[in-house]
Formats: structure tokens, C-alpha cells, sequence
């Protein structure tokens, strides 16, 4: 592992800051002997979840892999919505369709593997509600226990569906933050490998699989521009780092040239509004918004993706909950793809930057939708019709039809 900050390496632990500056402590890859094993031809053929780029995922040993059959999600070409916005290429990477219904699986699935490598029988993390689903799934296909500490306030699909998968559930009061704070004195007095706080180098690696599975979805070519919702900033920065493998190993040639796009929603966007202000992140003590999983008011990884936004001339920006809401409809009527607000804040954050001009009509777009309608029904049921109701018989059908 190594300190991007002040440079020492040190050997891999479940540790997330180097003891020296504090700095975040990174995993360090060996890109020549990936270059030797890798092949583009041959990674064609190898099984479709994200292990089939195990050469560039931190795990020695192949026999620690939990996997659910995690990412390769489809990346979809959205032509309706390309002539109704006016968007050259436009298509959505759909993560709401892994195994538990986030993103969340390609993180945990490495961390839970990891957490296994390093022999750890507890395994946990400190989350906004997918993650908590994500680490509780691969923990129960694991065989250990877990325990997941989440916020007062999320949406109860999503601790109704970690409970499900066994965990031990701790809703703490208050915020994410919160949580997040008693997360991290937990995993020093506990042995317990909690994914996002001492096993956060490894963890955020598997979220690098994004980058890659559409660059090889797209054979090999990048897009012009990538829109990513922002909580702690990770998933924009593990993408960002996906990229810079890529380039590393040869696949592809302008890392640099992908416009890395963040997106919070306006009642939480500490690192959108630090973005524009050019100030540092100023912390958002009551998050208020509709995206749960956004909900991060303390984003430990938001000074690091304003550097990304910048060094890619990509862009941020913050919708509010109410163009949110229209764009989970819209890309539900439009494309078939539900999405929980968090998700659908791309689409959102998109139709924003045309309006203001940021986007113009010739790029090739790909929009990340990060998690599933389903685990948040009650922002959906905001925004839908009421089923009509009729009595069992054919005139009642006839007299419904007809009033449309
Ligand atoms: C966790 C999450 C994100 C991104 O969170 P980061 O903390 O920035 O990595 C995006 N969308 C959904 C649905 C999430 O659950
Ligand atoms: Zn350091």
C-alpha cells in the first residue's frame, strides 16, 4: 500500500490512513505484471460479473472470493431520451440490476472477500442503506456474521432487506456521520473488518469495475463524458482510478480526457458547493434531501473528487429533490429503468447541464444509475398515478377504457 500524500509504502493491513501524515493510504498495483497476465482477447471469454478482472482487484488468492455474481450490468443505449434531449450518444450503466439492487455489491464483494483474506470471522460496515444490503448479502454467502451501522432515517426497504440477509442491525441516532463516527471506534476496539472505514483501500477498489466494464462495453473506447452521484465522493474517485488502470495497462489511451461529471442533491452538496466556491468543504450538519444514500455530510472523500472534477474538465452540480423525482419518471417512462432518486440523479444533473449549456449536443454520455426503484417506493409513490379501481365485470372494464 502506499500514501498518495507523503509517499511511504507500507504492507498491506486493514488500515485506511498512513501513520505518518494521516493521508489515505491507497492500494498499490504492479501494472506490469498485470500487463503480462491481462489480455483484451481473452478477458472476452471469462465469466461476466466483475471478477473477471481479478488481475487488477486486491485479492491474492482466488479461493476468498465471495461472489453473488456481482456487476456486468448492461449498458444501454437510451434513444428515446437521446431525441428528447438532443444528445448525440447517450447510455445508462444500469447497477441497479446487481444481485442485491446497488453498486454497492462490487465494493462489497471485494471487501468481504478481502476482510476473508485477511482472516477476519466479523465483517460490517457504516452505511446510508445499500451498502448495509450489499455487506450483509456477501457476509451471509461468506458464512460470517455482520453488522451494519446505519442512520436514524433511511428508507425501512432497505434495513428490512439487510435484516434479511442476517445481519445485525445498529440504527444509530442521528446521522450517517454519526454512524460513520461510531463505525470508526468500533473497528478499533472490535476485530471486526468494517468495509468503508479500516478496510476502505480495498473496499474501493471494486468500484473501479465500473470504468471498466464500459470501456469494454463500449470495445475499448472511452466516453466523452461520465455523470456520477457523489455521498463521500468514492465512486467518483474509484472510477476515476479505473480509468488510470486502463491507461496503465495499455487498453486505453485518455483517461484524461473522460469528463468526470459529480452530482449531489441540492439539500446535501457539500462537495458541489465547494466545487464552485473554489473555499474547502464546509460539512452540511443536517442533510435534507430525498437521495438517502447521498446523504453524507462529512464526505471523507470529497476533497480528492473536486481534484478529479478539475484535472478531467468535468463538472458538478446539485439538483433539487423536486427535478430528481421527474427524472426517476422520466427515465422509468422513457427507458423502462427504475431508479431510487439516488440514481436517477444523473439523468437529472444531465437534463440541468444542457439547460445551462455545460453539455452540448456531440458528446457520447453515460449516466451511472447506482441503485434499484425498489428500495425506495415511497419516493416513487410520490409521483404516481392511483390504480384505477373496478368491479369484476365487462361494462365496468368498457367505462374505464374509455375514460382513458
Ligand atoms: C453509496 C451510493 C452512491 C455513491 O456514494 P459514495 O459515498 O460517493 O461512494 C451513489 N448511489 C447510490 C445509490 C449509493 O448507494
Ligand atoms: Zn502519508
Amino acid at each position: 500500500m502506499e500514501c498518495p500524500e507523503c509517499g511511504s509504502l507500507i504492507e498491506e493491513a486493514p488500515l485506511a490512513v498512513c501513520n505518518e501524515c494521516w493521508g489515505p493510504l491507497q492500494v498499490k498495483q504492479d501494472y506490469e505484471t498485470v500487463k503480462d497476465s491481462l489480455k483484451k482477447r481473452e478477458i472476452k471469454n471469462r465469466e461476466q460479473s466483475l471478477w473477471r478482472y481479478l488481475e487488477l482487484l486486491p485479492i491474492k488468492e482466488s479461493r476468498f472470493i465471495v461472489n453473488l455474481g456481482d456487476g456486468w450490468t448492461p449498458l444501454t443505449r437510451c434513444q428515446r431520451l437521446e431525441r428528447e434531449l438532443g444528445v448525440k450518444e447517450l447510455y445508462i450503466k444500469n447497477d441497479a440490476l446487481n444481485p442485491t439492487g446497488s453498486f454497492k455489491d462490487r465494493p462489497a464483494s471485494v471487501g468481504v472477500s478481502k476482510a476473508l483474506e485477511f482472516g477476519f470471522n466479523v465483517v460490517g460496515c457504516a452505511s446510508t442503506g445499500n451498502l448495509a444490503a450489499a455487506t450483509a448479502a456477501h457476509a451471509a454467502k461468506a458464512g460470517v456474521k455482520s453488522f451494519v451501522l446505519i442512520p436514524g432515517n433511511i428508507e425501512p426497504n432497505k434495513v428490512v432487506q439487510s435484516a434479511a440477509y442476517g445481519a445485525k442491525i445498529l440504527q444509530v441516532e442521528g446521522t450517517y456521520d454519526a454512524a460513520n463516527r461510531l463505525g470508526i471506534l468500533a473497528s478499533e476496539i472490535f476485530n471486526w473488518a468494517l468495509l468503508n472505514i479500516n478496510l476502505r483501500p480495498f473496499y474501493v477498489e471494486g468500484s473501479k469495475t465500473l470504468a471498466y466494464e464500459i470501456c469494454e462495453q463500449l470495445d475499448w473506447n472511452t466516453p466523452d463524458r461520465v455523470i456520477i452521484p457523489m455521498g463521500s465522493g468514492a465512486l467518483l474517485n474509484s472510477f476515476y482510478r479505473g480509468l488510470a488502470d486502463l491507461e496503465k495497462i495499455d487498453f486505453i489511451d485518455n483517461s484524461k480526457d473522460v469528463k468526470i461529471t459529480g452530482a449531489q442533491p441540492k439539500g446535501c452538496s457539500p462537495i458541489v458547493d465547494a466545487f464552485h466556491t473554489n473555499n474547502r468543504i464546509s460539512p452540511v450538519k443536517e442533510p435534507k434531501t430525498i437521495c438517502k444514500s447521498l446523504a453524507i455530510g462529512e464526505p471523507a472523500s470529497g476533497k480528492q473528487a473536486i481534484k478529479v472534477i478539475r484535472e478531467t474538465g468535468g463538472y458538478a452540480d446539485a439538483p433539487s429533490d423536486e427535478e430528481i423525482i421527474e427524472a426517476e419518471k422520466i427515465l422509468a417512462s422513457r427507458e423502462g429503468i427504475f431508479a431510487e432518486p439516488a440514481g436517477a440523479i444523473t439523468l437529472a444533473t444531465l437534463i440541468r447541464l444542457i439547460d445551462n449549456g455545460v453539455v452540448e449536443g456531440d458528446e457520447k454520455i453515460v449516466l451511472l444509475v447506482t441503485g434499484s426503484g425498489f428500495k425506495s417506493l415511497e419516493a416513487a409513490q410520490k409521483t404516481v398515478g392511483k390504480p384505477v379501481k373496478i368491479p369484476a365485470n365487462i361494462d365496468a372494464l368498457r367505462e374505464a377504457v374509455e375514460n382513458g
